[in-house]
């Protein structure tokens, strides 16, 4: 069986969108229930209020406590009062994740309003679910995807840079771990289409990221800026959206999981430690060299790491370190199971030791 949940029902991106979201809003419901990131609220608040009032949509906040965790779903959906119509998820990938899962327990739609460009939260119907600590513990697909997402240009070109930075490294790896995972299935439709996406994942990034990241940095909302958000959003939701398992994340993710075994690195971005994942990816993978080298001169021009020392590892890992990172990177739940043969530990010790 393969269900695709391809993207989100409506999907906006604009500037200073904010200003008039209540003209959106007020077609899918007039009475809200917002889950705000706490800094994410400051921001947007001061735009959409008045935009909510103009249309007279009644509306509650509440401020996300900052992990989407099972405890915070349960805190959230008893506070939500009779009669709301519309969830409404603002913030980062972890503010919307647990919006959806309060919409998914109530049956009610949910409206996704991202302020970075780090994850493609705002698209997928899944929620990533952690511990209040913020330790991985699964995730929730649900039956709906978000019926709206409203993206403010200048709401993310005002965002701190690594979140782009980081969902770049993020969306890269749909290409190369879509490809190594499809194999096998390249003649079936959703998967195709989820592959199509992937590549113009990896097209518009390796256009306009450089650029992007220069704007990001003058907090610039341009056409290069907008290109890249839609990439992380739109583009990357739709590789898991249409090719489900069978396009999904597989060894630079594992070896991302791995690398939770390394304490220096839990203060690096997911997307950072992915986009390391995707070098020793593309060794397990026993790609050409001159492929390697051509993702690594890509990363070295905006910045993503091409070593360990560059994602915060100031020491030379002893061969033990090395093998406990690949024991968790082939942990069951890790995603290294979606690689279409199989890995081991000395498979992914080798390719660290390349890639270093
Ligand atoms: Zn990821």
């Amino acid at each position: 069986m393969h269900i695709s949940m391809a993207s989100t029902n409506a999907y906006v991106q604009e500037q200073g969108l904010m200003k008039k979201a209540g003209e959106w809003l007020i077609k899918y419901g007039k009475n809200l229930f917002i889950v705000g990131g706490k800094t994410a609220w400051s921001k947007v608040s001061v735009v959409l209020e008045p935009s909510l009032k103009e249309y007279e949509i009644a509306y509650e906040v509440a401020i996300f406590a900052g992990e989407s965790s099972y405890e915070e779903v349960d805190r959230l959906q008893k506070i939500v009062p009779h009669g709301v119509d519309l969830i409404v998820g603002v913030g980062g990938g972890k503010a919307i994740d647990a919006a959806k899962a309060v919409a998914a327990k109530l049956g009610i739609p949910y409206v996704a309003i991202p302020t970075v460009a780090g994850t493609c939260a705002c698209v997928t119907p899944l929620s990533v679910m952690y511990t209040p600590d913020g330790v991985f513990i699964d995730f929730i697909s649900h039956p709906q995807n978000s019926i709206l997402t409203l993206v403010d240009g200048d709401i993310i070109a005002d965002s701190p840079v690594s979140y782009m930075l980081s969902g770049i490294g993020d969306t890269l790896a749909k290409w190369y771990e879509g490809i190594v995972c499809a194999r096998g299935h390249e003649d079936h439709v959703p998967t195709k289409l989820g592959l199509a996406a992937a590549r113009i994942c990896l097209e518009t990034l390796t256009e306009y990221s450089e650029v992007a990241i220069k704007d990001m940095n003058a907090k610039t909302p341009s056409y290069a800026v907008q290109q890249i958000t839609d990439t992380i959003f739109l583009s990357a939701g739709a590789v898991g959206g249409f090719g489900n398992q069978n396009t999904r994340a597989c060894a630079a993710h594992g070896v991302h999981d791995g690398l939770t075994a390394v304490k220096e690195t839990h203060q690096m971005m997911h997307g950072m430690k992915v986009a390391y994942g995707i070098i020793a990816l593309l060794y397990i993978d026993k790609q050409p060299s001159e492929e390697i080298e051509r993702v690594k001169s890509f990363y070295r021009k905006i910045g993503l790491p091409t070593s360990l020392l560059e994602l915060g590892v100031k020491r030379k890992l002893t061969d033990e370190e090395l093998s406990k990172i690949a024991h968790l990177a082939l942990s069951p739940t890790s995603f290294m199971r979606f690689m279409p043969y199989p890995v081991s530990a000395a498979m992914i010790t080798e390719a660290m030791k390349k890639t270093e």
